[in-house]
């Protein structure tokens, strides 16, 4: 089956092709198409949702869509849903590494460093069949970024059982684990029983 994933992130893309495999996982840019939602809801669900509905106008075939972001605990949760845009200003974006720079200097010394990678992640079969899996990976923030792999909050993610940072693993490992992968998995198995 042709999946088409709501995303403009090639490395989202590349993560979730590995999980649904046999499938294809195709994105809109992959067929020329302008695809940028305005993410207005307050949580990754309804933003999930958001762009799956928003994508499935355009090609009126299975979609599936995540929304996912990181959420401190002493930052009340923050960036959240607004972890894409997190330090942005007049709409430009920042890059990963200044990104991660800016949640470290906010964080500054805070002893509760506990934060997790959420995922909303929808497969959406016509505008009002939908399943959801909502997944999660648990670790700390650390006081410098440590590794090259994955992307986004990946070098700043320290994961206790793994004595690593995201950005530590393998494409595998964290698929293995990742509120993505996790969430990923359960929509393969969904898929296989439709
Ligand atoms: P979205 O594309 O609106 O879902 O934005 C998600 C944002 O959250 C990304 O741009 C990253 O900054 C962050 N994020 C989501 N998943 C991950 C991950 O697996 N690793 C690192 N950062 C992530």
């Amino acid at each position: 089956m042709t999946i088409w994933f709501a995303t403009g992130n090639a490395h989202k893309r590349a993560e979730l092709a590995a999980i649904l495999a046999p499938h294809e996982v195709k994105m809109p840019s992959d067929a020329g198409l302008a695809f940028d939602p305005e993410e207005t809801g307050d949580t990754f669900l309804e933003n999930s949702l958001i762009k799956a509905r928003a994508l499935y106008d355009l090609v009126k075939a299975p979609v599936v869509a995540d929304d996912s972001g990181l959420c401190v605990d002493a930052l009340g949760g923050r960036p959240g849903v607004l972890s894409a845009r997190y330090g942005s200003e007049n709409g430009a974006k920042l890059k990963d590494g200044d990104r991660n720079a800016l949640l470290l200097r906010e964080l500054g010394s805070a002893r509760d460093r506990s934060a997790r990678f959420v995922c909303a992640m929808v497969l959406l079969l016509s505008h009002d069949r939908f399943f959801v899996a909502h997944e999660t990976l648990e670790g700390e923030i650390i006081h410098g970024e440590r590794g090259s792999g994955g992307f986004g909050y990946d070098p700043i993610l320290y994961l206790p059982d793994q004595g690593k940072t995201v950005a530590e693993l393998t494409a595998d490992e964290k698929n293995a684990l990742s509120h993505r992968g996790k969430a990923g998995a359960r929509i393969a198995s969904i898929l296989a029983s439709l």
